[in-house]
Order: structure tokens, then sequence, then C-alpha cells
């Protein structure tokens, strides 16, 4: 029997549908997550600058960030998952939600679906919820819960996501939510979205990364990219060389190897010194994990930021070698 209220209709990032057979499609890389997106005819009710989904984007209604996301029947894609997760051929399920006003319905129905036929971990991406709603999302079962900041500063998230920007969000609410989230959900447990590229400087970026490792909440860190349609269409993608900077110190803060007030910036916000010495600098930037996807563990979210072309801001799967070399002369921390 299904769950009672589950969504006719829902969407499935492409490389998701592939893997779970679907579609057809070439991939240069696999996802180890599925990706879902719940499914509205409309518009999401926010307006952030960066998202095609956005409520006065004239983007395309199947794209989120630059892939694209065709709609199932939801039973069908439940059903999949179960045949792959079986299989291991999926480590994660991550539901990301648009906002409107039964969202919180829909994803419960489907998370209580999922579970009822197969064991596997569920991530949330969603908008600031309530106490009680987090507390229900942790009861049916979800693994983690992840609230977007997607701005590293106050100022920021006002332009692209709170009020000037003609959206529904406060800074403050959503970081009220994270903390409420790390409450229920129990620190590393809590995931939230950073978007590089918005006009932040460094040591901002760092100071955003520092404090969410204080709290207990994972930021995964996104390369801004502009879609055609969104309020941001015409915004630049970041340097490759600032996007690496900040790959580097998030890696370092997370594994708690140094921290924000152990750097030293430039009077402009410009990382001068990670606060480890240069040699272990060179290790880690030789093991290539900082540039790896970073969010909930199992997520690779393969060519999200880039073009399989490059540049490659996040890899999916270790960089070799040679990707390896070029990222080195990519940094210009190195040189100093
Ligand atoms: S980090 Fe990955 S799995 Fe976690 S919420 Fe974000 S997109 Fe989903």
């Amino acid at each position: 029997m299904h769950t009672r209220g589950l969504p006719e209709k829902i969407r499935a990032s492409l490389g998701s549908a592939v893997v779970l057979g679907l579609t057809k499609a070439a991939l240069d890389a696999e996802p180890t997550t599925i990706y879902l997106l719940t499914f509205l005819s409309s518009k999401c009710s926010a307006n952030c600058g960066f998202c095609p989904q956005a409520r006065k984007s004239r983007g395309r209604a199947d794209m989120l960030s630059r892939v694209t996301w065709p709609v199932f029947p939801t039973e069908r894609v439940v059903s999949r998952i179960q045949h792959a997760v079986k299989k291991g051929a999926v480590e994660r399920v991550c539901i990301q939600a648009l906002n409107y006003p039964t969202v919180f319905e829909d994803v419960e129905n489907i998370v209580r679906e999922v579970l009822s036929r197969v064991n596997v971990p569920i991530s949330i991406s969603c908008q600031p919820m309530n106490r009680e709603e987090i507390r229900k999302l942790a009861e049916v079962g979800v693994e983690r819960i992840c609230v977007p900041l997607d701005a590293t500063t106050e100022e920021l998230f006002n332009k692209v996501k709170g009020r000037l920007a003609g959206g529904p969000y406060v800074w403050e609410e959503q970081r009220r939510s994270l903390k409420e989230a790390v409450h229920i959900f129990g620190k590393g447990s809590v995931s939230t979205h950073l978007i590089v590229g918005l006009g932040e400087t460094e040591e901002e970026a760092v100071r955003a990364i520092q404090w969410c490792v204080d709290l207990g909440v994972y930021p995964g860190l996104f390369a801004f990219t502009p879609i055609r349609g969104t309020t941001l269409e015409t915004r630049a993608r970041p340097s490759i060389s600032h996007y690496r900077t900040i790959q580097i110190a998030h890696s370092l803060i997370t594994d708690r190897r140094t921290r924000c007030e152990e750097m030293y910036f430039s009077k402009e916000g410009a990382i001068k010194d990670f606060g480890i010495p240069i040699k272990h600098l060179e290790q880690t930037v030789r093991t290539g994990k900082p540039f790896l996807t970073s969010g909930c563990p199992g997520c690779n979210r393969p060519y999200y930021n880039e073009r399989p072309g490059g540049p490659i801001y996040n890899y999916p799967r270790h960089p070799q070698s040679e990707e390896i070399a070029e990222i080195k002369e990519q940094i210009s921390a190195l040189d100093a």
C-alpha cells in the first residue's frame, strides 16, 4: 500500500534518472546520490537570484543549477530507488524542496514511501522549517537536514535571497533554523550550502565556514553558475583561483586543522596564510581531497556547477595526478 498523499509526480536530476534506469544518456560521472526535486506546475514562491525555479525567473522550469530535472511518476522513481539501493548503486537520496504551502507534507510522504521500501540515508534540503516540522522529519527517519544559507554574508543574502531580491528569506531566521536543526538532528547531521562567487571576499567565505563548523553544521561549497533567465544570469562565475583558495580553507577548517582566527588576510580580504606550515599546505593540495564535491556523505553532484569540458570546480571523483598538477597552477596562495 502506498503512503497516503504521496505526490503523483517528482523530478529527478538527469544523472539520477540515468542511474535509476528511468532514462538514457551518456554520463561523464555517475551521481552516487539520487537527487530528487519536488514537482510543482508553477514556480517556487521564493525568488533566489541564482535559481531558475524562482518566482520571477524566466529560466526553464526543468532546471536547477545547470542540471536538467525531468519529471516522473513518484511511484516509479521510488520503486527504482528500491532496486538501485539493493544493488548497492546508491549511497544516499537527497530531496530538494521548492517553497510552496504543502511542501512539508509532500516531503514527509516521499520520505515515508522510500523508507517503507528500503533502508537508505535521506537528506532533505529545504526552506527553514519550524521546530515541529524539523522534529517530524527526524521522526519519520530523515538522516540529515540541509538549510541552505547560500550566501556567506547577510548583505549578500539579502541581495540574492532576501528582501532586496523580493524573496521571503531572512538571514537570522535561516541561521536560527540551522541551530534548531542541530538541536534536533545533532552536531554533524546538518548541512548547509554556501555559494562562492556572489561577491564575497575570501575572508567572508572563511568566516561563514567557521561559523557553520562551530555550530556543528557541514557547509557544502557550490560555485556560482549563471543560468539564463535568472536575475543573476549576467554575473560571471567565480575565478578558479578564488574558488580553489576557499576549497582549501574549507577542507582545513572542516578537518579542524586550522581556524579562521589562525589565518591571515590582506586588507582586501584575500587569504595570505592558512595558519598551517606551507609543507602541510602542499601535502593537502597533493591529496586532491579539498577539490572533491563537499556536502553530505556520498554526495558528489556531478557537473552541477561545471561544463564537462571544465573548469571543474567540484570534482565528482578523485582528481587524477595531471588534474592535481593543473589545480596547483590555479592556486595563487601557493605562490606566496
Ligand atoms: S550536500 Fe548534497 S546530499 Fe546534502 S543536501 Fe546538499 S545536495 Fe543534498
